[in-house]
């Protein structure tokens, strides 16, 4: 028997007229290369998203087509997110930080149409353009008074365009299976491989992300993503936000200063921000170094990378911000796991050692772990096994690819390896090519760089796995010294002891100036290992 419930469309467009009809005055505040604080209502983004999608019907865009974008965090790029998918096309946001030859890549294998892109990335267009065959023309995001000169073919300015148009959109009906937004892996192993999200995906995922023991956003709220939109939907803010009708501050190319961020928490009343752990060490530093606080803020997502105890402790101990830890990978678009907030009773060690892990899966995620021999080790938060999901916002397969992404038996492979303990707790340990062996035994790389973090005038800490004769693998802590921090490696080694397993204190460690990162703003551990081929381990290595 079925049920008798009306079938309406799980779509972004309602999402967009939800918000509009609800929160026509709640603002969205951007920074821009042309304007330092640029500040509208959601009734003039959503009126210039209906111009915006008016203009790409002129421009000839077809239902499907990719309109990619090479766009920091604004107004603007919030108006193609909607003006895109809300009219049929697919929003295909790329990461302007991988190689050019990376980016000619991916437009061409995604068949984008048209470019929209910051006036920043026009040089970086120019030198590509004539590698890109099936681009029709370029939109600059910027006013007449900005537009830079350029020899891009089909070059239009886009606030020229949005003037010649009307304020309303007759906005399709659109199926809920409907492709609404295509972002490619960072390739960190291979070619980028595309995943193109449904409307269906990315409506439930909004619902996953709003949950109370998630992001729990409130309307009365003001959210600062410091992850890019450029990778990943911005953990689904640009959605999320609008459906609970917030305000929305957007970064701009200003992501990664600790002045910006902190001026514009401080000054917009920022209560919840998002993104990766490095940039919330450099909005630290800058607190820390002007004497400032945030007193607005009430709490912050970290993802991407595991976060280091020292954030959460001072984000908490001088700030009253609660960190909450999440997991997640482009492939889960991206919300897997969350860290909601642990009881106020709980001992400080438990607390800790909890609040270091990844969270609990969200409810729309199915987590198992595998062993090598396909069998699901126990969940005592011990125990290692390959991290597979499924889901309705996970991917099936990737964009163009024949093949499905997923097991036999239906679960997707995140490549990461994780164990899960007797209360659901996820603690990612590793990527699977990261993973240590010794001696047959695996050691996490992470809960290694988690201690060497906790150590004083460590600025970042990698340990990757070096090949060793009697052991096959033994790691290898490699640091980076904080500012006029004069670092003894000997000591760091020693101050291991007691605190991880005897066999999986590194053997050795070695300072270094800086560490190679990926175009996401994490450790590339395959340049580290690339980068210390020659190195060979200390004589007196214990046997
Ligand atoms: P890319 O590295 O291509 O940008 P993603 O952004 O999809 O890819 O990254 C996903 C991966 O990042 C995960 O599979 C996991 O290895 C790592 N990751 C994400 N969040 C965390 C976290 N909180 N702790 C540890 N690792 C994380």
């Amino acid at each position: 028997m079925l049920g008798m419930m009306m079938q309406s469309q799980l779509t972004l467009t309602e999402v967009m007229r939800h918000a509009n009809a609800n929160f026509p005055n709640s603002e969205i505040i951007s920074v821009t290369a042309d304007n330092p604080r640029h500040r509208y209502r959601y009734r003039e983004a959503f009126a210039r998203t209906a111009q915006l999608a008016n203009a790409l019907q002129k421009l000839g865009a077809e239902p499907g087509d990719r309109i990619a974008t090479l766009a920091w965090n604004d107004y603007r790029h919030f108006e193609l997110y909607y003006a895109t998918s809300c009219s049929g096309l697919v929003c295909h946001t790329i990461n302007p930080r991988l190689f050019p030859e990376q980016i000619a890549y991916i437009i061409n294998h995604a068949e984008d149409r048209w470019l929209f892109i910051d006036p920043m990335f026009v040089p970086l267009l120019e030198a590509l353009a004539d590698q890109l065959t099936t681009v029709k023309g370029y939109v600059v995001l910027t006013d007449s008074d900005h537009m830079p000169v350029t020899d891009l073919p089909n070059a239009h300015c886009y606030e020229e365009l949005l003037a010649l148009e009307p304020e309303n959109f007759d906005w399709p009906l659109l199926d809920e299976g409907t492709a609404a937004a295509l972002c490619y892996t960072s390739g960190t192993t291979g070619n980028p491989k595309g995943v193109l999200y449904s409307h269906r995906a990315m409506v439930l995922h909004t619902y996953g992300v709003l949950m109370p023991d998630v992001f729990a956003l409130q309307q009365d709220e003001a959210v600062l993503p410091v992850v890019p939109m450029f990778h990943v939907n911005a953990w689904a803010v640009p959605y999320a936000v609008p459906a609970v009708g917030a305000k929305l501050v957007f970064p701009g190319p200003k992501m990664g200063c600790g002045e910006t961020l902190s001026n514009l928490i401080r000054e917009e009343g920022v209560t919840i921000a998002a993104g990766v752990p490095t940039v919330w060490l450099a909005l630290l530093k800058h607190l820390r170094e002007h004497d400032q606080t945030v007193p607005s803020l009430n709490r912050v997502v970290v993802g991407g990378s595991a976060c280091p105890w020292s954030v959460m402790e001072e984000f908490e101990q001088k700030h009253g911000v609660y960190t909450h830890h999440a997991w997640g990978m482009t492939e889960m678009s991206p919300l897997g796991t969350y860290n909601a907030r642990v009881p106020a009773d709980l001992p400080a060690e438990e607390a800790r050692a909890r609040r270091l892990k990844q969270g609990r899966a969200a409810f729309g995620v199915e987590m198992r772990i595998v062993d090598e021999q396909g069998q699901p080790p126990p969940h005592d938060g011990q125990a290692f096994g390959a991290l597979q999901v499924r889901g309705p916002w996970i991917c099936e397969r990737y964009f163009k690819a024949e093949e499905s992404a997923l097991t036999s038996d239906g679960w997707f492979d995140t490549g990461d390896v994780a164990t899960i303990d007797p209360q659901g707790y996820l603690g990612i340990t590793d990527r699977t090519k990261d993973v240590i062996k010794s001696g047959g035994e695996w050691i996490s790389s992470i809960e290694l760089e988690n201690f060497a973090m906790t150590q004083e005038g460590i600025a970042e800490a990698a340990v990757i796995g070096v090949s060793h004769e009697r052991w096959a693998e033994r790691p290898l802590l490699v640091v980076v010294a904080a500012p006029g921090a004069a670092l003894d490696t000997r000591a760091i080694i020693r101050a291991f002891e007691g605190h991880v397993a005897k066999w999986w204190i590194p053997d050795d460690c070695i300072l270094v100036e800086e560490l190679p990162h990926t175009a996401t703003g994490k450790i590339s551990k395959k340049d580290l290992r690339q980068q210390l081929a020659e190195y060979r381990w200390p004589e007196e290595t214990p046997a």
